[in-house]
C-alpha cells in the first residue's frame, strides 16, 4: 500500500516568481482593496477569458448568490436544486425567501425543467439552478418555463467556469450567473467569486450592493454588504488566470482515463460527455449501485481512505435533509427520489491537474476492488 495521500482536490497555484513582482507592485502602490487597479484587470481578464461582457468580483462564491437575489428583489418562493452545495439554499434563507427544491434528471443531476414547472406556485418568483459539476442544465426548457412564468433565473455556476456548449459560454444564460473561485474550484483566487450580468445598469448596482449601498462619497443607494474582493488576491487570480487552460487540459486527461477505465464496471456508472460541450472537469463522479456492486458507496468511499484515496461525497447529504431545511413541504425523500438516490450513490474521485498516471491507477484499482 503506498503512503502517499491523494486528495480529492489539490488548488492550483501560481508560481511565486511569477507572483510576487506584483505582490511588490502593490507596497508600492499603497492601494490594497476598493476597485483598485489589479481588482480591474482581474475584471477586464475574466470578462473576455469567459466571453462575458459584464462581470463584478466578489470575496467569495456565496456573496453573489445572495446578491443577485437582493439586484433582482426578488420575493416570495425560489424554486432550486437540493443537490448542490448547501450555499445554493442558504442564500436564499438570507434572504428570508422560501426554498422550493425539485428533483433532478437522472441524466444531468440538474433540475428536471418539467418538475420546476409542478412546482410553481403564484409566490413563486425565480429560480435558481446549477450546472451541478459543470454539466450545463436545460437552458432553454428552463428560460422558456421563465418567460411563461415571469420568473428570474439566476444561475449558481460555481462549477461552470468557462463552461461552453457549441463553442458558446453558458455563463450568459438566464438574468444572472454567479461563479465561485473558492480554492478547490477550478479555477481559484484563494477565496473568490463573481457575479455576471446583462448590462451596464445592472452592474453598477451590483457593484453598489457589494461596497455597502455606496453610489458615491456620500450617497447610500441600498442595504448593501461588504464583498470586495482586494488587490492581493485579485493579482494572485491574474497570475492563475494564464495557468487555468493548461491545468483543465491536464484534468481532461485524468477524466479520459477514468472514463475509459470505468466504462465497463458493473454497478459502477458515470455521467455520458456530451459532444456538444466544452467540459472544465471540476469534478469526476461516479455512482455506486450496491445491488450490481456488491459493495456498498460508504463501503467503498471508506475502503478508499484506509489506501490513502481520498474521494468525497459530493453531494451527500442533500441539502434538502438538514435540519434547517427537512421541514419544507418540498424537502421530502418522495419530491425528491433522484436525488436522494444519486446523494445515496455518488463519490467524487480524485480530480485536479496534479494527478500523476499512478495516482490514477492506484485510485482505478481501488474501484475494480483490487484492495
Ligand atoms: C463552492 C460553491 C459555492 C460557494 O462558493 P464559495 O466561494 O465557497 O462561497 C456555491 N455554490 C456551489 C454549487 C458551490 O460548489
Amino acid at each position: 500500500m503506498s503512503d502517499k495521500i491523494i486528495t480529492v482536490t489539490s488548488p492550483l497555484l501560481p508560481s511565486l516568481d511569477e507572483f510576487e513582482p506584483l505582490l511588490r507592485d502593490i507596497w508600492e502602490r499603497k492601494w490594497l482593496t476598493n476597485n483598485g487597479y489589479y481588482h480591474k484587470q482581474l475584471e477586464a481578464a475574466l470578462a473576455e477569458y469567459l466571453g462575458v461582457e459584464y462581470i463584478s468580483l466578489f470575496t467569495n462564491g456565496t456573496l453573489p448568490l445572495i446578491t443577485a437575489l437582493q439586484a433582482m428583489r426578488i420575493t416570495g418562493e425560489v424554486i432550486t436544486t437540493p443537490y448542490s452545495f448547501v450555499a445554493t439554499t442558504h442564500s436564499i434563507w438570507w434572504n428570508g425567501l422560501t426554498p422550493v427544491f425539485v428533483d433532478v434528471d437522472p441524466a444531468t443531476g440538474n433540475l428536471d425543467p418539467q418538475k420546476i414547472e409542478e412546482a410553481i406556485t403564484p409566490k413563486t418568483t425565480a429560480i435558481m439552478p446549477v450546472h451541478v459539476y459543470g454539466n450545463p442544465c436545460d437552458i432553454e426548457a428552463i428560460q422558456e418555463i421563465a418567460d411563461r412564468y415571469g420568473l428570474a433565473v439566476i444561475y449558481d455556476a460555481a462549477h461552470a467556469f468557462n463552461v461552453k456548449v457549441n463553442g458558446r459560454t453558458i455563463l450568459d444564460a438566464g438574468d444572472m450567473n454567479t461563479l465561485s473561485f473558492h480554492a478547490t474550484k477550478t479555477y481559484n483566487t484563494v477565496e473568490g467569486g463573481a457575479l455576471i450580468c446583462h448590462d451596464a445598469r445592472t452592474k453598477k448596482r451590483i457593484d453598489y450592493l457589494k461596497n455597502f449601498g455606496f453610489a458615491g462619497e456620500t450617497t447610500v443607494v441600498a442595504p448593501g454588504i461588504n464583498s470586495k474582493m482586494d488587490e492581493i488576491r485579485s493579482a494572485y487570480g491574474l497570475c492563475n488566470l494564464k495557468h487555468i487552460d493548461n491545468a483543465i487540459a491536464a484534468r481532461k486527461q485524468v477524466a479520459q482515463k477514468y472514463r475509459a477505465a470505468l466504462a465497463n464496471i458493473p454497478g459502477i456508472s458515470m455521467f455520458a460527455e456530451r459532444d456538444d460541450v466544452t467540459y472544465n472537469y471540476s469534478y469526476f463522479p461516479i455512482f455506486v449501485n450496491e445491488k450490481e456492486y456488491g459493495i456498498s458507496r460508504d463501503s467503498l468511499y471508506e475502503k478508499m481512505k484506509e489506501h490513502n484515496v481520498l474521494g468525497r461525497r459530493y453531494f451527500y447529504p442533500l441539502i434538502s435533509s438538514f435540519a434547517i431545511y427537512r421541514g419544507l413541504p418540498s424537502a421530502t425523500k418522495e419530491n425528491l427520489p433522484v436525488a436522494t438516490r444519486m446523494a445515496d450513490e455518488v463519490i467524487c474521485l480524485p480530480m485536479h491537474a496534479g494527478l500523476t498516471d499512478e495516482d490514477v491507477n492506484r485510485v482505478l484499482s481501488l474501484i475494480k476492488k483490487e484492495f
